[in-house]
């Protein structure tokens, strides 16, 4: 079996056409016997983690239930869950009767595990169903996220975490009180290229951080669907992607912003973006001096995440999206294993609950009420003018 790892790291190094040089970054502590490549996907999955503590627990995979069989339960969610190794789709909530026959037969998911979102209260009652796992518009995670802590489960909720920090902590005041874990939907805390850029920053490889670029952005597709319509979204760009951005400058000083100044850009295309925003910049301050600009757009993309230094530089690019994601340095390329993200989130997340530990605080519900907060504080900051002040 270590053989086997071994080979599977070595021809991983290979297929990335790794040079000493390049290596010469530490592969953030992980060992060689730590991975495992998946035969049909060819991606890597990592059998323990950074500390050398297993990921799976033999003979026991929490059963998870999907919440919302839309865009991201489908492609990313689902076909994860045949990959994990602490966790396994046990069963689905849909208002879509024809996607419940269809998930049934593809997953081999018994009826009696399949709700929709008035029956979902019966999930209770219902052993094989460990995580709820809360894929819905934004607006609606908070009534399925409080729902789920009150039928007694563990629960994954996506970002943005909810459109309103009091809606944030009626969520996690729902799950301490059902005395359950509440983690959200933070697959790059999970990923290596991620956790590389988060070192190099926190441990200040390259000296202070001076100032951080942090954007993501995409051009969006249909114009009637949720994501434009405020009630349900809370917003546009920004509540979608831009809370990359705002992870992404967070995740790398390691630092919290003591002041934003922001500006919504004018709109060209004013018939579409009737409820949100088109596109938006917005800039911290943080305690120990370094900047950060980004940007969030519904009409163009980007995808990168930059941090000069006072000796060097690192950065992502792409930087949020399913990867594989990119990196490089002032020293050189960032060589990490590329993942699966959804199956590694949700094995990491599962792997402390079978193990009855406390999630680590970035990804749980505080980490996600955070940047529901900075989120709400950017806004305030366009709308004003005024540069505000996130202390206390
Ligand atoms: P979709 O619109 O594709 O799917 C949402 C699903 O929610 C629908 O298919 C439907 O499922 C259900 N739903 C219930 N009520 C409504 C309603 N009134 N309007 C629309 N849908 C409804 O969204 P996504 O899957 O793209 O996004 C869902 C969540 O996941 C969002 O919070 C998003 O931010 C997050 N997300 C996170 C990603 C990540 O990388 N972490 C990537 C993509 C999304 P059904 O028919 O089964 O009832």
């Amino acid at each position: 079996m270590k053989n086997q790892q071994s080979n599977s790291r070595r021809t991983f190094l290979r297929n990335l056409g790794a040079s000493a040089s390049a290596l010469s970054l530490p592969l953030l502590g992980y060992a060689d016997n730590q991975f495992v490549q998946n035969e049909t996907s060819g991606l890597y999955s990592l059998l323990t983690d950074p500390n050398g503590e297993p990921l799976g627990q033999p003979g026991r995979k929490l059963g998870i239930a999907l919440v919302g069989l839309g865009y991201y339960s489908k492609n990313l969610l689902a076909p994860a869950l045949q990959e994990t190794k602490n966790c396994r789709l046990a069963g689905i909530v849909t208002g879509t009767p024809a996607k419940a026959d269809e998930w049934m037969k593809k997953y081999n998911i018994p009826k009696e595990n399949v709700y929709d979102y008035k029956t979902f209260d019966r999930i209770a009652d219902n052993k094989d169903v460990d995580v709820i796992y809360v894929v819905l518009p934004n607006s609606m995670h908070e009534e399925f996220v409080v729902r789920a802590a009150q039928a007694g489960k563990h629960v994954i909720c996506e970002k943005p975490m909810a459109i309103t920090p009091k809606a944030c902590q009626n969520m996690i005041d729902a799950c301490k009180k059902a005395n359950k874990q509440l983690a959200i939907g933070y697959r790059l805390h999970y990923e290596p290229f991620t956790k590389e850029v988060m070192r190099l920053g926190q441990e200040k490889v390259f000296g202070p951080i001076k100032f951080v670029e942090s954007s993501d952005g995409f051009r969006i597709g249909d114009p009637t669907q949720w994501r434009m319509k405020k009630a349900m979204a809370g917003g546009g760009p920004l509540m979608d992607v831009g809370i990359y951005a705002v992870q992404g400058a967070r995740y790398v000083t390691g630092e919290e912003p003591v002041s934003v100044t922001a500006q919504f850009s004018p709109k060209t295309e004013p018939e579409k973006f009737k409820e949100v925003e088109e596109t938006m910049f917005w800039q911290f301050q943080f305690p120990s001096g370094a900047v950060s600009n980004s940007t969030t757009s519904y009409t163009a993309g980007v995808e990168r995440l930059y941090a000069s230094c006072e000796k060097g530089w690192f950065e992502l690019s792409p930087a949020f999206g399913y990867g594989p994601l990119k990196g490089r340095t002032s020293k050189g390329p960032i060589e990490q294993p590329v993942v699966n993200h959804q199956a590694m989130h949700m094995d990491g997340v599962c792997s402390d609950l079978l193990a009855g530990k406390q999630l680590p605080d970035h990804v749980t519900g505080e980490e996600g009420k955070r940047d529901v907060t900075l989120l709400q504080a950017i806004y305030r900051a366009a709308e004003t003018g005024k540069k505000i002040n996130l202390r206390g």
